[in-house]
C-alpha cells in the first residue's frame, strides 16, 4: 500500500458468491474498503425462487433480498449497482468501469455468474422468455396466464420448475429436452426417468431425444407462434422458455489474461491463476478435494461455501474448499436433493421403490459413496450427505434395505 490510501477489495458481480464473499471478508477480520460492484439494477437477490414460488405466487422484489439494505452499509461494504466493469487490468492492479471511473485494487474477487443460453438461430420475440434474472421472473410471471400453450425447450432444473409453476398457473405446457433424458447435466438416469414421469402425471408433453428445427414468427415478426421439432412434429405455442442451460461470465477474466476453461480456473483455495485475484460461484471451475476433476458447480451452497474460502484466501489464511457440494429442485410436491457428485461414479444402488415416490439413489466411486439423489427422502440425503463426506464406503447391499435408517459413521 502506498500513502494514505486504504486497502481496497473490489468483487464484481452482485449475486450470491459475490455478496456473500464480500461479507465473508469482514467475518474474516478484512478491515479496509470493500466495493461490491453488480451489474442489475436491484439489490442482491436470491434466485432459486425465481423459476418456483416467484412464478405461482405474487412475492415481491424485496423479498428476495439476501440482506436487508442496510446490511451494506453497516458491514462497510460499498454497494455500486447498475455498474459494469469494463476491463481489468492485472499489472496496474486497476479495474475499469462503465461510469468512467476507475478503481485501483490491491485484492479481486470475480464472482461474473452466467448468462442464460440463447436458442441457437432464434431471433428476439417479446413471448421467447428465459429466466436468470429478477427481470425475466417478472416478464415471464406475467405471461403466465391460465389456459396459454407454453412450450418449455430445455428439461433441465430450470426448465422442468418452470413447466411446474406453469401448469399451477392453469397452462398447458409441452417440454422439449434434446437429451435422451431430463436433467442429465446434473442427475442419474433413475432421477430423469421419474421425473419425466411425475411431469407426465401432472399432464405435461414431455418430448425427450428431440430438439428444435424451426421457430415460426408472426406476420408482425415480434412473437413466436410454433416450434417445429426435429422429428418433424410441428408444435403452437402463446409463449416459450428456453430453458437451455448458462453460459459462465469469463470474458472479463479471459480478457485480463487469467486462466479459463469452461469457467475461471480456481484452486481448492478459489485463487485463480493470479495470486491476488479469486473467483467464486458459478463463473468459477474449481479443484474440489472429494472430487475427481475440477467442475463448475451451479448452486447457492457452493456459492456461499466456496466464497468463504475465497474470502479467507483474500485475506491470507488457507482454507480448503472440501464441504460436500448439494443441490435442490421442487417440482410439484417433489422435493429432489442431491449431495456430492454423480461424475465419475461407477455403480449405483436405488434405496425405496421410486413407484412410491419417495426413494434415493446412492452413487459409488470404487467402494466409496460420491453422491445421493433422494427424491421425497430427506433423511437420505442428510444422513448420505454425511457420509459422503467422511469418505465412507457403506455396504451397497445394506444401504439399498429403505427399512434400514443410513446411518453415519457406518462407513
Ligand atoms: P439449468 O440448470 O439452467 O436448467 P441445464 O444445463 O441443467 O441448465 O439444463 C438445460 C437442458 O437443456 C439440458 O438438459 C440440455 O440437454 C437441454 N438443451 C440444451 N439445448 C437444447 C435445445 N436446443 N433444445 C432442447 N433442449 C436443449
Amino acid at each position: 500500500m502506498t500513502g494514505q490510501r486504504s486497502e481496497l477489495i473490489v468483487v464484481i458481480g452482485a449475486g450470491q458468491a459475490g455478496t456473500e464473499l464480500a461479507l465473508g471478508l469482514r467475518r474474516e477480520g478484512y478491515a479496509g474498503r470493500i466495493v461490491l460492484i453488480g451489474q442489475e439494477p436491484i439489490a442482491p437477490y436470491q434466485r432459486p425462487p425465481l423459476s418456483k414460488a416467484f412464478l405461482t405466487s405474487p412475492q415481491t422484489e424485496e423479498s428476495l433480498w439476501l440482506r436487508a439494505p442496510g446490511a451494506y452499509d453497516k458491514a462497510g461494504i460499498e454497494l455500486r449497482l447498475a455498474t459494469r466493469v469494463l476491463s481489468v487490468d492485472r499489472a496496474a492492479h486497476v479495474v475499469d468501469l462503465d461510469d468512467g471511473t476507475q478503481l485501483r485494487y490491491d485484492k479481486l474477487g470475480f464472482a461474473t455468474g452466467g448468462t442464460a443460453r440463447q436458442l441457437p438461430g432464434a431471433r428476439r420475440a417479446r413471448n421467447l422468455h428465459s429466466l436468470r434474472t429478477m427481470a425475466d421472473a417478472v416478464a415471464l410471471r406475467s405471461r403466465l396466464v391460465q389456459g396459454r400453450r407454453l412450450i418449455v425447450i430445455g428439461g433441465g432444473f430450470v426448465g422442468l420448475e418452470i413447466a411446474a409453476a406453469a401448469v399451477a398457473r392453469g397452462l398447458s405446457v409441452t417440454v422439449v429436452e434434446s437429451q435422451p433424458l431430463l436433467m442429465s447435466r446434473v442427475t442419474s438416469p433413475f432421477i430423469g426417468r421419474h421425473m419425466k414421469e411425475v411431469h407426465t402425471a401432472h399432464g405435461v408433453d414431455v418430448r425427450t431425444g428431440v430438439g428444435v428445427a424451426e421457430l415460426t414468427y408472426g406476420p408482425d415478426g415480434q412473437t413466436v407462434d410454433a416450434a417445429t421439432l426435429t422429428d418433424g412434429s410441428h408444435l403452437a405455442a402463446d409463449e416459450m422458455v428456453a430453458g437451455i442451460g448458462m453460459n459462465a461470465n469469463v470474458t472479463l477474466a479471459a480478457e485480463a489474461g487469467l486462466a479459463v476453461a469452461d469457467g475461471i480456473t480456481v484452486d481448492v483455495h478459489a485463487r485463480t491463476s493470479d495470486p491476488d485475484i479469486v473467483a467464486v460461484g458459478d463463473c468459477a471451475t474449481a479443484a474440489h478435494v472429494l472430487l475427481p476433476r475440477p467442475v463448475r458447480l451451479e448452486s447457492v451452497h457452493h456459492a456461499t461455501e466456496q466464497a468463504r474460502v475465497a474470502a479467507a484466501t483474500l485475506c491470507g489464511k488457507s482454507r480448503l474448499y472440501a464441504a460436500v457440494p448439494w443441490f435442490w429442485s421442487d417440482q410439484y410436491g417433489t422435493s429432489l436433493r442431491i449431495a456430492g457428485v454423480i461424475d465419475g461414479c461407477d455403480s449405483s444402488v436405488v434405496r425405496g421403490d421410486p413407484a412410491c415416490g419417495s426413494f434415493s439413489v446412492l452413487h459409488f466411486r470404487g467402494d466409496t459413496l460420491v453422491a445421493v439423489e433422494a427424491v421425497n427422502a430427506a433423511a437420505d440425503f442428510i444422513a448420505g450427505r454425511r457420509l459422503i463426506q467422511q469418505g465412507a464406503a457403506p455396504d451397497p447391499d445394506s444401504v439399498a434395505d429403505s427399512k434400514v435408517p443410513l446411518i453415519v459413521g457406518s462407513g
